[in-house]
């Protein structure tokens, strides 16, 4: 018997991403698999997710759930084989485009009742409601997964460990108190040392307080969201918890990010060989229509495009980048806030020839940018992981970011003045105002242009390795220490292996 580990989560790459949890998700069940744990995503079935997962079965009908009946339905995931169980509801069979908010950004009104329903089929599932075995533990992911702890708790079933994840301690899930009832919690688990915040229902608290672990993705985020500065009002209760709170960072997906082999970009390239780039670089110049200039440096803005990741900082900045260094040129790529949007189209109507905004949503675009870019710039207030500027230092392109929690532990800091240390990977700058990103990306192109300096830190950031190798090991030991003594030895890994050999996740 292998140990069997239920996901459970909002997005998962391919079926449906908004941002860095996507990719999480997937790399970690493929990771935790190849090492011989039988790990399965439980998620949604938007309607991106049904018609690109394969082999689906029904699975089970789910009469009992707050939203009405639900369907089950479990296939494997396209390209990599990873069981998800897809819960199929009218609520999530609307959610065509984001699974969070409307056109206009507003919220959707049944968000609570959907992502309530998809913790009630968990504990559906994890009670024996189906055919399906029943998971030694259950690892719920940010706000959406929130009330699968605090809902075992209520159905006392206690067999099952839960370990419960904060990839953004922003995105809170919280909704008016009197919600509870259609979500079948009872006023006993309503007051401050339950689910109530601020006079609301918070389903990230109902994971905080309920889960036997909490998790979160990196070392300084999990000091961090210690304080009043970065704890989003849950640093008390944090503390509460604090030795149950592990920081387990994340990895990257090195087979999809990966310059050597990588079909979405114009020309392969490796550390060794960085002829590739100059072609990439020239082609995401064609892409976006800028003058096809081999000298001009490429400064890239490639993320959501919110108050989280400095675009109203960025806005203030940049006119004085473009202003000082002439030649550089300015690519955007990115979605969010309606009126950042509008700033960054502003930004290239301002600059004709030297910036280009692309405002959507656009894998293979972010793939062409991270390749063909010279520097990345990636201010944010606050930073759980940081997957993007990985994902640039990837393909030699040096990311400039704000010194905070992923970014510390994994960006080697060029420092702003003087040469940079050996191993230098990027640049790191403090504070959120408009003089210090100018000035970090100042000494980003003042180290451009001394190509020795600059290769140096091209070949550091492309041989950093944030594999998901370590991470999947302490996720493992995570799950073993919180799943029940008689299957612990189940969660001991075996050495990795490249292709899944353990049944998928079916009857027991
Ligand atoms: P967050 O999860 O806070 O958005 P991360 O940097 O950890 O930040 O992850 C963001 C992920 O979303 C990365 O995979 C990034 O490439 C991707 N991404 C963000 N915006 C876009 C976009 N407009 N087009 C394509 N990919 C995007």
């Amino acid at each position: 018997m292998n140990a069997r580990i239920l996901i459970v989560c909002s997005e998962a790459v391919p079926l449906v991403k908004t941002g860095g949890l996507a990719d999480v998700i997937t790399s970690l069940a493929r990771a935790l698999r190849r090492r011989g744990l039988d790990a399965t995503v439980m998620m949604p079935g938007y309607p991106a997710a049904l018609d690109q997962a394969r082999n689906l079965e029904e699975a089970g009908v789910l009469a009992d759930l707050p939203g009405g009946p639900g369907r089950l339905l479990s296939g494997t995931m396209p390209e990599h084989d990873v069981p998800v169980l897809l819960l199929c509801t009218p609520g999530f069979a609307r959610r065509t485009g984001n699974p969070y908010v409307d056109e206009c950004g507003q919220e959707f009104a049944d968000n609570a009742q959907c992502f309530g329903t998809l913790a009630h089929a968990v504990v559906a599932v994890c009670g024996g409601a189906t055919a399906l075995a029943p998971p030694h533990v259950v690892h719920a992911n940010d706000w959406h997964a929130g009330l699968v702890p605090a809902l075992l708790r209520l159905k006392r079933i206690g067999e099952i460990g839960t370990l419960f994840t904060i990839h953004n301690l922003a995105f809170q899930g919280n909704f008016p108190l009197d919600c509870a009832a259609g979500l079948g919690i009872p006023p006993a688990m309503l007051g401050p040392d339950g689910l109530e915040f601020w006079g609301r229902l918070s389903f990230l608290k109902a994971g905080i307080r309920y889960a036997d672990c909490i998790s979160t993705v990196s070392h300084s985020y999990a000091a961090e969201i210690l304080t009043p500065r970065f704890g989003h009002g849950m640093d008390g209760l944090l503390n509460e918890r604090k030795r149950d709170l592990l920081a387990i960072r994340n990895g990257v997906d090195t087979d999809t990010w990966n310059p050597a082999g990588d079909a979405l970009i114009a020309r392969p390239f490796s550390p060794t060989d960085m002829r590739g780039k100059s072609v990439c670089k020239r082609e995401l110049q064609a892409l976006f229509n800028l003058p096809p200039d081999p000298f001009a440096p490429i400064l890239a803005v490639g993320s959501r495009i919110t108050h989280q990741k400095m675009a109203d900082v960025a806005q203030a900045s940049l006119p004085t980048v473009l202003q000082r260094y002439p030649r550089a040129q300015l690519i955007v790529l990115g979605c969010g806030d309606h009126a950042y949007e509008q700033g960054f189209a502003r930004l290239a109507q301002d600059f004709p020839g030297r910036v280009a905004a692309h405002i959507g949503y656009d894998e293979k675009r972010a793939h062409a940018l991270h390749a063909g870019a010279d520097m990345l710039l990636h201010g944010s207030r606050f930073e759980p992981f940081g997957l993007t500027p990985l994902y640039s230092m990837r393909y030699g392109t040096i990311p400039i970011a704000s010194r905070v929690g992923g970014i510390i532990d994994t960006i080697a800091d060029a420092r702003l003045s003087g040469p940079p240390p050996q191993g230098a990977s990027g640049i790191l700058f403090d504070g959120e105002d408009a003089d210090s990103m100018t000035t970090a990306v100042s000494r980003a192109f003042a180290l451009y242009e001394n190509p020795g300096e600059w290769h140096a830190m091209q070949r550091n950031a492309m041989s950093a390795d944030f594999s998901w190798s370590q991470p999947a090991e302490q996720y493992a030991a995570a799950y073993r220490g919180i799943a029940a003594q008689a299957v612990k030895e189940l969660f001991a890994v075996r050495p990795e292996a490249p292709e899944v050999d353990i049944p998928a996740y079916k009857t027991a």
